[in-house]
């Protein structure tokens, strides 16, 4: 067993030494509540470097999802596509407005949503698809978006884990009417908890931020179109304060460098573990050519769920952390009481349990990356 006395954490959230500056700016400023000078530098930032004509920050992605599903003015009367394999945030934004869950499969290995599944589970009644980018790993689309214009539905895109990545030329979070990602610690960049709005069709902006703004028209108050400013929509208090924005902003100007340093890592991981998917270890996510990545995460899944197991607990063993990945939201309890039971989605219950998510993090060096790997192979030959 290869002598790693310390221990290689699965994640550890970046830090690029400039956020104090910045917070000390927002501290002479005296402006801490949140749509300053921070924000609106995030914002006008996030939208040139992802061409989105709009970004709206937010407090987390959680939020944007809230505020994508109040946009969209959802009712009882209508149903949203979600996968299940996906953070509950995905699914419990848009039930908070009544609308009905179907919870579609996924695809092994990408885990990216079952696009047949979709086309199986539209109804009359489908008003929004929402695609989750797992891994950073670009969602079908262009398929999507077809079913989408078909049925008269709007796609969202779960762009959590997508910031960065790209389809060819275009931007995850950027391609659907909206986008929205996340700036949660765990993520590649981060404001302890954050997250924003893409707005591709700017005819939704006025109303997105008159909800951003807990439903009232106080930005117009600011750019002198009204002289007070007054409850106007069913909205709520969605973005970040400056402390924030200005701790995000920090980690945006040093976005290429934090890119640069994921995807060696997750180049090493790619070079040492394809051989071994080569002689059956396990499989890996297929990656087309036009997906381009953001050194999000690194990922495997085992032979067996066993082997999952037997794989987690022998890395656990040599202090190395590996993750599995989501439960399956259609057999959580909250699924069961929508009326799920796990084998509605028999796909998504067995490979749920075989995804193990590897430590990726700007903290790991390729020597960790190596004896992850190395660390992989003695378990799987013991
Ligand atoms: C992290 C994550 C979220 C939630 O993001 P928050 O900013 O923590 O609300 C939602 N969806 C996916 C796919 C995620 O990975």
């Amino acid at each position: 067993m290869p002598n790693t006395s310390q221990e290689i954490p699965f994640n550890v959230p970046y830090v690029t030494g400039r956020e104090l500056g910045y917070l000390e700016q927002v501290i002479e400023s005296g402006h801490f509540a949140g749509n300053g000078p921070f924000t609106k530098k995030a914002e006008r930032l996030l939208e040139q470097r992802y061409d989105v004509p709009h970004v709206l920050l937010t407090h987390s992605c959680t939020g944007a999802l809230e505020l994508s599903a109040l946009l969209l003015g959802l009712t009882p009367d209508d149903e949203v596509i979600v996968p299940s394999y996906t953070f509950v945030s995905t699914a419990a934004a848009f039930l908070r407005t009544g609308a009905r869950i179907v919870f579609a499969e996924v695809k092994p290995p990408t885990m990216n949503i079952d696009v047949d599944d979709v086309e199986r589970k539209l109804s009359p009644r489908t008003r929004a698809i929402v695609p989750v980018h797992y891994g950073g790993i670009g969602a079908d689309m262009d398929r999507l978006a077809l079913l989408a214009s078909r049925s008269g539905a709007v796609l969202v895109e779960d762009a959590a884990q997508g910031l960065e990545a790209r389809i060819d030329d275009r931007w995850l979070g950027s391609i659907a009417p909206l986008g929205t990602t996340s700036f949660h610690e765990t993520k590649n960049i981060h404001s302890g908890l954050g997250g924003a709005l893409f707005l591709n069709d700017s005819s939704l902006f006025e109303k997105a931020e008159d909800i951003w703004e807990r439903g009232t028209n106080r930005a117009k108050l600011f750019k002198g179109l009204v002289d007070k400013y007054t409850w106007v929509e069913l909205g709520s208090s969605f973005y970040p304060s400056e402390l924030q924005a200005a701790f995000l902003y920090a980690q945006l100007e040093s976005i290429d460098e934090n890119l640069a340093e994921r995807l060696a890592l997750y180049g090493r991981y790619d070079e040492l573990l394809r051989p071994m998917e080569g002689d059956g270890a396990f499989e890996l996510p297929e990656v087309p050519s036009s997906r381009i990545l953001n050194g999000h995460t690194y990922y495997l899944v085992a032979n067996s769920i066993a082997d999952a197991d037997r794989i987690r607990i022998g890395l656990k063993e040599r202090h190395i952390n590996a993750y599995i990945g989501y439960v399956p939201l259609h057999s959580s309890p909250m699924g069961a009481s929508l009326g799920y039971e796990p084998s509605n989605l028999p796909v998504t219950e067995e490979y749920a349990q075989r995804v193990l998510r590897l430590p990726l993090h700007n903290a790991m060096t390729v020597d960790d990356v190596d004896l992850v790997a190395l660390s992989i192979s003695e378990v799987l030959a013991s």
